[in-house]
């Protein structure tokens, strides 16, 4: 048995096993067993960060995909990941679904940073080989992780037709949320917002949710675009180093998500509209001058909403005001790049739009 493996049968952290091994971790396979039970789980590790569970023997309905550290800064959906991972490895968690794990960008994890030189949620449905093509290690790195993720669903469907495939990419927001915790829910062209998901993302403790409504380049565009998956981006809360995040504010969302790759009742509460605090994205404002001012406090918690007329910024002469009732601030940085994006605004909507 290789040493990797032997560490990893041992420990149970995947996550450890990823960040001594950050560029790159040869592939490994392996039938974890389970005691009496006879159940037992296929474990393929298939590069740095990247590992898959299937149970043997045993049919499947759902192809699941966690991510998180697609920001390395973002600890505590690492910890989570992590920590299913170990329950799976040890046998505590009875896995009845296929499952994904991704850690998004390992090197960015060893540095405590959101990314090396490029911001990697800004890298998928092919931006890594746009411009000046796969030239950095996040761009090559979107590129596998698409690559991993089609496989996974391709799989899946060898297995079944009608499968449900399901991705949530677990963030934390760099700033505090008005309302802690939420979730962007990418742009479906159309198709119809799925109400079942919306509940389960209420069982995670999230009750606040962007509607996406517009083509992007993050992973969980990708996924709901290129496979159907519902995909969804989750934030859950605010950045913390490693060791600093109070578990007990996540242990909804942990909870859900051993239910849901244990096959549990999820025990959704019906579906109720006034449950949930949905938002649309109203103006994206874009830094366009040296001179750009943000007018608001610099640690103004996303979704902070202002009354109309309020000047929001300013971008050399041009003013940006609140025009709409109930319009919310989220993702303000004044300290952009010319050209890109410093601030979305964002107002109330229906499940519809
Ligand atoms: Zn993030």
């Amino acid at each position: 048995m290789s040493e990797l493996k032997q560490q990893l049968l041992t420990s149970a952290d995947f996550l450890a096993l990823t960040r001594a091994n950050p560029d790159y971790l040869a592939p490994f396979s392996h039938t974890l067993s389970f005691g009496q039970s006879q159940r037992q789980v296929n474990m393929h590790v298939l590069d740095t960060g990247v590992v898959c569970f299937e149970p043997a023997a045993q049919t499947t309905d759902s192809d699941i995909v966690l991510s998180c550290a697609v920001h390395g800064n973002e600890t505590a959906p690492i910890e989570i990941c992590q920590q299913l991972i170990e329950q799976i490895i040890n046998g505590q968690l009875p896995l009845t679904q296929r499952v994904l794990f991704l850690f998004g960008n390992p090197p960015a994890i060893n540095l405590g940073q959101r990314f090396v030189e490029e911001n990697l949620n800004r890298l998928f449905s092919g931006a890594h080989s746009q411009g000046e093509g796969l030239c950095n290690a996040e761009r090559r790195r979107a590129k596998a992780l698409e690559q991993f993720v089609a496989d996974f669903f391709a799989q899946g469907a060898k297995l079944s037709a009608q499968r449900k495939r399901l991705h949530y990419d677990l963030h934390t927001a760099i700033r505090a949320s008005k309302n802690d915790k939420f979730a962007v829910y990418p742009y479906l062209h159309g198709e119809p917002r799925n109400k079942e998901q919306l509940q389960f993302l209420l069982k995670c403790g999230i009750n606040t949710v962007l509607l996406s409504n517009s083509p992007t380049t993050t992973f969980s565009y990708f996924s709901a675009r290129q496979f159907g998956a519902h995909a969804f981006t989750v934030e859950l809360g605010k950045v913390r180093p490693f060791g600093e995040n109070d578990m007990e504010n996540f242990a909804d969302c942990q909870t859900a998500l051993y239910r849901l790759l244990s096959g549990q009742e999820l025990q959704l509460k019906p579906f109720d509209l006034a449950d949930f605090n949905l938002f649309k994205i109203f103006k994206i404002i874009n830094r366009e001058q040296q001179d750009f001012v943000l007018h608001f406090a610099e640690d103004a918690p996303n979704f902070s909403d202002f009354e109309q007329g309020y000047l929001l910024a300013t971008d050399g002469d041009q003013e940006h005001r609140v025009t709409e009732p109930g319009e919310a601030i989220i993702f303000p940085n004044a300290d952009v790049a010319i050209g890109q994006r410093a601030l979305l605004t964002v107002i109330p909507c229906s499940l519809d739009e």
